[in-house]
């Protein structure tokens, strides 16, 4: 039984209760147990249960449907089919998750356990080979040869910026310091965004267990996973996560017995934007206010407290046990040329599908949207969807058969970003939708530099004067030569990015601008 943020927030504790109540009542105790996972990714339709070996899918179920689903499916073992995702074609048909169109696209590596282990307790995420990566880390492979299998993987950081994971790890190995940290960037920020809560909350071991590698390859003895404290579940369930590896003797002094020793905190971020930005987010740790400073030196060599940091994001971390137990080439074996393996999206806005998505590199948008997203709902059609949050762009039609690969992905006006992907309908103005990402990286400009301070909020008059009908002949320019300003000026990717969303759309969807200024609406 799902019970991430989004099943939690539809009632799947009620759920729970009821089941289990029923399940006693009717004398199955014994041979039925409700695990409740992690987020399930299917969060359009919770609360949503699988029902294990089978793999058969329940969606919104209700307390009240407790007692028929006990009786029938689990008693009688006739599956309930009112409550399957959708009515069967045949009464044969009963639907496997895997049936599903939503999942049938997907591919599990990041989201490997979702709905499948309870992340509160250690021995169901090593019974899924938790923890063996970390053993074959720690006695048989070198820093060097665990960087090998980095580099071979092809793996990017998930975080946005793309950079190669293994290149960043050997850096920081290469780096002389008396001490070394490894980071764990959990301060997931976009609007729109949930990856990083949702691997936070169903799989945290998998974060702990690819830090202690990682930590094993640069030397490093202590690591802190910077988390957002709007992330309650998230927080809790990493500190039950740190607590169980460390009596298991995962975490801490002499792991495994190897002599290694290795201890993880949690930092709970005040919830600034800028502090997602890594040297911000190293201040503050350190407990000054989080600002970015200029680059070089790169944290690799001169990070947290001076000293050498590898900082990964929470997507990037939770791939690293399997690359380890299965090899580069096992990881790069999907994917495109430049982007390997997979790619975890949080689909939202007007489609029919919202939840989470994980899906190899390489596959178009269009599956991304209609495929797995369902397409738009309402009758209504697509008009763009906004990939990478407000440093991001938006993909209009003509697009959507752009295969998802960093670099095919900023052709056409777009970043991958961390991983927010939300679909517009034909009723969205996309003017607002520039002037609402403005509004948002006005808000959360940290102040350092003129030109994202101030360009930025002239930007945000601007765009709020078309939006009210009061825009001006010459707006449009006046827009561009302030986006390119900001640009090429700015300190850190927050303002470097800021203009994107206007920029795009204004690429394409121009027309819509000039409407607004001209019809004075
Ligand atoms: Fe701060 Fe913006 Fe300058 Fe970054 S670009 S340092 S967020 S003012």
């Amino acid at each position: 039984l799902c019970g991430g943020t989004g099943c939690d927030s539809t009632g799947s504790e009620k759920v729970r209760q009821a089941l289990v109540r029923e399940i006693e009542r009717q004398g199955l105790a014994d041979e039925v147990e409700i695990v409740v996972t992690g987020c399930n990714g299917f969060c359009a339709v919770g609360p949503v249960m699988v029902v294990q070996p089978e793999g058969i899918f329940y969606q919104k179920i209700q307390p009240e449907d407790a007692p028929e689903l006990v009786e029938e499916h689990f008693l009688k073992g006739r599956p309930v089919k009112r409550l399957f995702y959708k009515e069967p074609a045949s009464k044969d048909i009963i639907p496997r998750m895997d049936d599903i169109p939503f999942f049938a696209s997907q591919m599990f590596r990041a989201m490997r356990n979702k709905g499948l282990i309870d992340p509160e307790v250690i021995d169901e995420y090593i019974a899924r080979d938790g923890y063996f990566a970390l053993a074959k880390a720690l006695n048989e492979m070198t820093p060097d040869n665990i960087i090998e299998e980095m580099m071979a993987s092809g793996l990017r950081g998930r975080g946005g910026a793309g950079f190669p994971a293994g290149m960043k790890w050997k850096f920081a190995k290469q780096a002389e310091g008396d001490k070394k940290f490894v980071l764990c960037n959990a301060d997931e920020g976009d609007p729109g965004a949930f990856m990083d809560r949702s691997l936070l909350e169903s799989d945290p071991h998998a974060i702990l267990e690819g830090m202690t590698i990682a930590a094993k390859a640069i030397n490093a003895h202590k690591g802190y996973i910077y988390c957002r404290s709007e992330y309650p579940l998230a927080i809790k369930r990493l500190g039950i996560a740190i607590a169980q590896a460390k009596d298991y003797g995962l975490l801490g002094e002499d792991i495994l017995g190897s002599g290694f020793n290795f201890d993880i905190e949690v930092y709970q971020g005040a919830g600034a934007f800028v502090c997602g930005e890594e040297t911000a987010l190293m201040r503050s740790i350190e407990g000054k206010r989080g600002m970015p400073r200029p680059r070089p030196p790169f944290p690799a060599h001169k990070g947290l407290w001076e000293k050498p940091t590898i900082l990964n994001n929470v997507e990037t971390l939770v791939n690293v046990p399997q690359i380890i137990l299965k090899g580069g080439e096992w990881y790069a074996s999907v994917g495109t040329e430049k982007s390997k393996g997979t790619k975890v999206f949080a689909l939202s806005g007007d489609v029919a599908n919202i939840g989470l998505v994980e899906i190899p590199m390489g596959t178009t948008l269009r599956t991304l949207v209609y495929d797995i997203g369902g397409g738009v709902p309402n009758k209504r059609k697509f008009k763009a969807v906004q990939l990478g949050g407000p440093s991001g762009g938006c993909v209009p039609e003509e697009y959507l058969d752009t295969p998802i690969d960093y670099e095919e992905i900023v052709k056409v006006g777009a970043i991958m970003g961390s991983g927010g992907a939300i679909v517009m309908d034909n009723h969205t103005c996309m003017v607002d939708m520039a002037r609402y990402f403005m509004d948002f990286i006005q808000d959360e400009s940290c102040g350092k530099c003129t030109p994202c301070r101030e360009g930025t909020k002239q930007m945000l008059e601007i765009l709020e004067a078309i939006c009210k009908g009061k825009g001006q002949s010459g707006d449009i320019e006046r827009l561009e030569t302030l986006a390119h300003v900001i640009r090429r000026t700015s300190l850190c990717g927050l303002g470097q990015t800021a203009p994107n969303p206007v920029l795009s759309t204004l690429r394409y969807f121009r027309d819509e601008y000039e409407a607004h200024i001209e019809e004075k609406r």
